[in-house]
């Protein structure tokens, strides 16, 4: 391998996808400068805490910051001139129309635009936050040039390489993803990320994909929408089974994930998804198609059947104990999956919403994303310090995330603690041979 004497890489945003990338690549004996807008979270950083829980992902700060190759510093401009390539990382929500939000993107490439106008070495910037196709041909580029009154491709490159990684396994995802996509504005710039990414994995290169900045930016939604629907159509095919006695959806979904063509994953029914990905990404994929002229009746369809798919946990909690009003409800998860403290667009929330409508007292209870809970939600929600303790006294348990420390209770953990032993596994993390004698038991997808 070509020999490349990468002097640092600095990112802008340390969220998931940032900190994450900065933390990896200081990892591998890189140098990473980190830069965030918001000083609670860099100040985090700086003093080793990452500012949500991810696995790996604190050790491997400490570790940066112990050898002085990690730096979380309080200018975009001394990142950006101390380092050869600059990853921008910062988030795309949606805007109340479902429409992709480019102002922080906007705002970091102006900023960074800036620092380039101070600069005389060669520069890559590379969009890592997902963007729909066109942006960074036509709203980053534009930006950067007009604040370094730089030339894109003379006087620095520009690149596009989406983040696939999976919160709750980002660290994993970041040193061994199926495969890296360049979207390039010209061939000098793919070259020099290529050279990159090839330094960094080494020998063990996944497979790079090289194409024009819009496929790179397409690549993402088109995986995540894909992703999407594998979700929501099993999902489908749960409320089917749930109809049809005998019939369990887990033990369809290993029957079709055997075929090679189908695969296994992304097939397990449960309470639909959420996250700070998959729903804003297919709302974004909607408008852009939408934008075009073009309805997308798979995705918008993907979209509909997952808004619903978390009520139905609701719906089975007033099928077996009749009306909420006054009633107990436990909550078991709040994270939109496990081993993340992420509640983003979770569906925990929309049963919260639900819930409280129906006249219901909620506790709640999750491993990881407490704070964060109690935090940003504005819900009367009681709190629990553990499982055991959100299950005391209630009328009905609803499983939300399949976190590893619910799989471990028993049909006895909730006849001991429950009020009215009803549980509702909207997961499917438990043996319906085990519950179903002991106690009302009810999951997604599982026929009387
Ligand atoms: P995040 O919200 O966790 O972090 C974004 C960070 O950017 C925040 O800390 C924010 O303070 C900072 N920021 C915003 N504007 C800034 C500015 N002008 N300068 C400096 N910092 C700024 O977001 P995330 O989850 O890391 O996602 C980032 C992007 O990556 C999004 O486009 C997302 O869709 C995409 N992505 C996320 C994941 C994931 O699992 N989280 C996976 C793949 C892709």
């Amino acid at each position: 391998m070509e020999f490349f004497n990468l002097r640092g890489v600095s990112v802008v945003g340390t969220g998931f996808v940032g900190l994450v990338t900065a933390t990896c690549f200081v990892d591998k004996g890189y140098v990473a400068y980190a830069y965030d807008s918001n000083h609670e979270k860099a100040e985090m950083v700086r003093s080793g805490r990452p500012p949500f829980y991810e696995p790996n992902l604190e050790s491997l700060l400490k570790k940066g910051l112990e050898r002085s190759l990690f730096k979380c510093v309080n200018s975009l401009e001394e990142a950006v001139l101390k380092t050869d390539v600059t990853f921008i990382c910062v988030g795309t929500p949606s805007k109340a129309d479902g429409s992709i939000d480019l102002t922080y993107i906007e705002t970091s490439a102006e900023e960074i635009g800036k620092a380039l106008a101070k600069k005389s070495d060669y520069h890559v910037v590379v969009v890592k936050s997902t963007v729909v196709p066109g942006t960074t041909q036509n709203r980053v580029k534009p930006q950067l040039e007009k604040s370094s009154h730089k030339v894109t491709g003379k006087d620095f490159g520009l690149c596009m390489s989406p983040e696939f990684l999976k919160e709750g396994s980002a660290v994993n995802d970041t040193f061994n993803p199926d495969r890296v996509v360049i979207g390039e504005y010209d061939k000098k710039s793919g070259d020099f990320l290529e050279k990159v990414f090839l330094n960094f994995y080494g020998e063990n290169s996944p497979p790079i994909l090289r194409m024009n900045l819009a496929s790179g930016e397409m690549v993402k939604y088109a995986s995540n929408a894909f992703l999407a629907t594998k979700i929501s159509f099993i999902n489908e095919i749960a409320n089917i089974c749930e109809r049809v006695k005998g019939l369990d959806v887990a033990e369809i979904a290993k029957g079709m994930g055997l075929d090679q063509r189908i695969g296994p994953r992304f097939l397990q029914a449960g309470l639909g998804f959420g996250g700070s990905c998959f729903p804003k990404d297919v709302k974004a994929l909607i408008s852009f198609s939408q934008g075009l002229g073009y309805e997308p009746q798979i995705v918008k369809s993907v979209f509909d059947v997952n808004e619903r798919q978390a009520i139905r946990a609701v719906e089975l909690a007033k099928q077996l104990v009749g009306s909420l009003k006054d009633k107990r409800v436990a909550l078991l998860g709040l994270a939109f999956k496990p081993d993340t403290s992420d509640i983003r667009e979770a569906p925990s929330l929309k049963i919260i919403r639900n819930l409280l409508a129906e006249g219901a007292v909620v506790a709640a209870y999750d491993p990881a994303a407490m704070s964060e809970a109690e935090a940003i939600l504005d819900y009367p929600v009681e709190y629990a310090v553990s499982s055991l303790d959100c299950i005391e006294r209630a009328d009905c348990c609803i499983v939300v995330t399949e976190w590893e420390e619910f799989k471990k209770l028993n049909p006895e953990d909730f006849l001991a603690h429950m009020q009215k032993p009803v549980v509702i596994d909207g997961r499917k993390i438990y043996d319906p041979e085990k519950f179903r004698g002991k106690l009302v038991y009810a999951a997604v997808g599982l026929g009387e």
